[in-house]
């Protein structure tokens, strides 16, 4: 069997589903589709969250029609006169409005996994409903039921032998061909909605390529192949056809938006290729990540890790002893969630790159407890592998770099945002 996962961009209309459709009726193998929340429907998701805990619940039924009237549009494109797409939204949207409703916003992380995982569960249910009318019969699976993770909300991790279990069970070819799942979203033991964390779909397809022993996973994705640079961000970008497990790790750790970090570790642990292929033209082959490549493309890759921030703390006297001082830092970052992206250290201060998120605020002020605090926020790091002095030269001339770093191949420059 395979693993196809589509993301939001591949499924933001009806002409993108309908390319789906044509996509997977063309398939002869088993396969389990992964399937994202359609456009930007997350962030809108989001929103309805951020009223809710506000407890404004008028504003968060607002935003909610948005999200619906978007669905609905989309339905109406694929459906014309069948009724299959407005039933699932009527169910699904009324279950929302439920929780909106009645519910009591206590814990953000919990609701913010309970309502914002909504958005895969409605683009899975319209996409299977549709390819059933289309004839391509398949079979809708929830995820939130198979996928076991711990309760970390927000990043949850999946446990994967309790998963595989329940996997097992519901899954078998022998009587669907096809199975429709969601990306980003699973459930702890007590059966509480998780998600994986964002852009997680790929993640969620890496897992049950693994869960499965899929001879391969598919990311469809609105670009050829993995390029050596963001296309929406330089120029003269090159494909590279071939990447091992080390290299994509190493890329999506510094920032590569082409794949989500975790999503290697389940696919290198069992050998499956991840292929990246683009969704708008699957005759051409992509690109591909797996063990070992017998040509690697010597290009220079340059990776840009956006809204950063940069921590620096000093000791408020001279005492500063790095090895006493390195641990504790690391239990608040990791106690607060922070995402590190590089680290420095002097004789008197340790700097530290981190993505700037709502839990940074939480661990300044932790932070300040002990030691002199200073950040600069706005700023972006830019990683190259494959140095040289020209593409260094090229990439940075004009910036303002407040910390940089250099191994023989690598650079990385954390530079403000232009
Ligand atoms: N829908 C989720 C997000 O936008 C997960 C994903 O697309 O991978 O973050
Ligand atoms: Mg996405």
């Amino acid at each position: 069997m395979k693993v196809y996962k589509f993301g939001g961009a591949s499924v933001r209309s009806a002409e993108g589903i309908k390319n789906i459709a044509d996509i997977v009726s063309k398939e002869t193998e088993n396969l389990f589709i992964i399937i994202s929340a359609m456009g930007k429907t997350t962030n809108a998701m989001e929103i309805v969250l951020e009223n809710f805990m506000k407890a404004d619940r008028q504003a968060a039924l607002n935003k909610l029609a948005e999200v619906e009237a978007y669905h609905s549009q989309i339905v109406a494109e694929l459906f014309e006169q069948d009724t299959a797409g407005t039933e699932v939204l009527k169910s699904v949207f009324g279950e929302i409005k439920g929780h909106i409703n009645t519910g009591i916003g206590d814990d953000y992380d919990r609701w913010y996994d309970c309502l914002v995982s909504y958005g895969e569960v409605i683009s899975t249910k319209i996409i299977s409903a549709y390819l059933n009318k289309c004839n391509v019969s398949n079979a809708w699976l929830d995820m939130r039921e198979l996928l076991v993770t711990d309760s970390n909300y927000r990043e949850a991790n999946v446990r994967m032998e309790e998963s595989q279990e329940k996997m097992e069970k519901s899954v078998d070819f022998s009587k669907s061909k096809i199975y429709i799942g969601q990306g980003f979203i699973g459930a702890n033991t007590q059966g509480n909605p998780t998600t994986l964390g964002r852009e997680g779909s790929d993640y969620s397809a890496a897992v049950v390529g693994n869960l499965l022993d899929a001879e391969s996973v598919t990311i469809w994705k609105d670009v050829p192949g993995i390029l050596n640079a963001d296309p929406r961000l330089f120029e003269n970008t090159v494909h590279i056809p071939e990447m091992t497990y080390l290299d994509a790790v190493e890329l999506a750790y510094s920032g590569a938006q082409i794949i989500h970090p975790k999503t290697i570790k389940p696919l290198q642990n069992k050998e499956i290729p991840l292929y990246v292929r683009p969704f708008g033209n699957p005759e051409a082959s992509g690109s591909v990540i797996k063990a070992t490549v017998e040509n690697p493309k010597e290009v220079p890759v340059l990776i840009v890790r956006k809204n950063q921030v940069l921590v620096t703390i000093r000791p408020r006297d001279f005492s500063f002893v790095l090895e006493e001082s390195l641990p504790w830092l690391f239990t608040i970052i990791h106690k607060h969630r922070l995402k590190v992206s590089l680290i420095q250290s002097s004789a008197i201060s340790i700097s530290v790159g981190v993505d700037n998120t709502r839990y940074l605020e939480g661990a300044l002020d932790e932070l300040a407890n002990d030691f002199k605090v200073s950040y600069n926020t706005g700023m972006e790091l830019l990683t190259i592998r494959g140095i040289n002095p020209d593409i260094e030269k090229e990439t940075t001339a004009g910036r303002e770099i407040l910390l940089s770093q250099r191994t023989r191949r690598i650079g990385r420059f954390l530079m403000k945002e232009v």
